[in-house]
């Protein structure tokens, strides 16, 4: 048996009256608020009750780190042109079908690393590898880093002890609770976040995601709010026949821009993964399809990503159509701004865009 010394005790959780049931707790970090009797996990399956006390049993388990150029996670208006450490651990709140990383995140669906009881990659450890390798940052991601967050806050904390200029990114589903994200407010421990908005549809988010929409608009909402203290992009995979027609496209834009023109929208071509296997991958038309009815609807900033095509990842000044960033396909990247008072303005017409850098 693992000894529980080995685990560390989680955040944001209850004790829970539930059926008279003795120690049955429940989880507030994400808005799934599992009730998790004694001896089980929520459904994250990175939470253990164990006599009434919840613990975060996938802490320094990170199962993958790199050095990544920010416009990979993708940030294309936060810090362009710096190098994160990246990295995740196994876990998801989410059960996607067509998720990429899945032999991370449904790790536990598949018998895959059953052992969570060595941590091998402590926060300091993170902290030290990203002094090391002279990173501007660290991004939390490959998983939800809302279901790792006692290991990102332990090396958040670390961090701003031992280099405090280093940013801290997460790129996340968007399905953290309320109580995470006051909490993350109230410590100023996030400087910017890329949240998934994965379906404008209810129903699709249940069949294919097991959660439900509504909590990510409200938490989109909310960190918009928050920003520019918490700086936000959306990315969108379009998955054909799944949000790929007009009025999906159309909804997800309208809720972008109502909230603000100058949000980022990343659209991402969809390839086979996991589950869905048998789908092709998104057609070019499609993606340049939503482009163009982001565009009509307003939204400024619209890029396209997972594909080899020249053009659709610079960003272009609203204004007067000079190229202000230029970016490949594997986010080499060429600023053509100006920065003055540490606000980014156009090179050509003096149009200040919403670029932190
Ligand atoms: S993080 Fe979410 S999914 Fe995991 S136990 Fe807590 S409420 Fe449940």
């Amino acid at each position: 048996m693992i000894p529980l010394a080995t685990y560390r005790k989680a955040m944001f959780w209850e004790k829970f009256n539930y059926r008279n049931l003795p120690y049955v707790v429940r989880c507030k970090l994400c808005s799934h608020y599992c009730i998790i009797k004694e001896n089980e996990k929520g459904k994250c399956h990175t939470r253990l009750n164990k006599n009434g006390t919840l613990y975060a049993i996938n802490w320094g388990m990170a199962d993958a780190t790199a050095i990544d150029p920010i416009e990979k996670k993708p940030f294309f208006h936060f810090k362009p042109n710096t190098k994160t450490l990246s990295f995740g651990t196994y876990g998801c709140n989410f059960k996607c079908l067509n998720c990429q990383n899945w032999n991370l995140s449904q790790a536990y669906q598949h018998s895959l690393h059953n052992d969570f009881s060595n941590p091998n990659l402590k926060p300091e450890k993170i902290v030290e590898i990203a002094i090391k390798t002279n990173a501007d940052g660290i991004s939390y991601t490959y998983s939800e880093p809302t279901i790792f967050f006692e290991y990102a806050y332990d090396t958040i904390v670390i961090a701003k002890k031992m280099k405090p200029e280093l940013y801290h990114t997460f790129i996340s589903n968007g399905y953290f609770s309320k109580e995470l994200i006051d909490f993350i407010e109230k410590q100023n421990l996030i400087d910017a976040i890329n949240i998934d908005l994965k379906f404008i549809n209810e129903k699709k988010y249940k069949q294919i995601c097991g959660a439900s929409l509504k909590p990510v608009l409200k938490n989109i909402e909310r960190i918009f709010q928050i920003s520019p203290k918490i700086h936000i992009e959306i990315i969108n995979l379009i998955i054909p026949e799944e949000n790929d027609t007009e009025n999906d496209i159309k909804s997800l834009c309208q809720f972008i821009h109502k909230l603000s023109p100058d949000i980022p929208l990343h659209f991402n071509r969809f390839y086979p993964a996991y589950m869905l296997q048998n789908k092709k991958a998104t057609p070019f038309d499609i993606l340049f399809k939503a482009k163009e009815i982001a565009n009509e609807i307003g939204v400024k900033y619209v890029y396209i990503g997972n594909i080899a095509y020249p053009g659709v990842q610079d960003t272009i000044c609203p204004n007067c159509g000079f190229i202000a960033v230029e970016r490949d396909y594997i986010y080499r990247t060429k600023t053509n701004y100006i920065v003055k008072n540490g606000k980014v303005h156009c090179k050509k017409c003096d149009y200040e865009l919403p670029i932190i850098p």
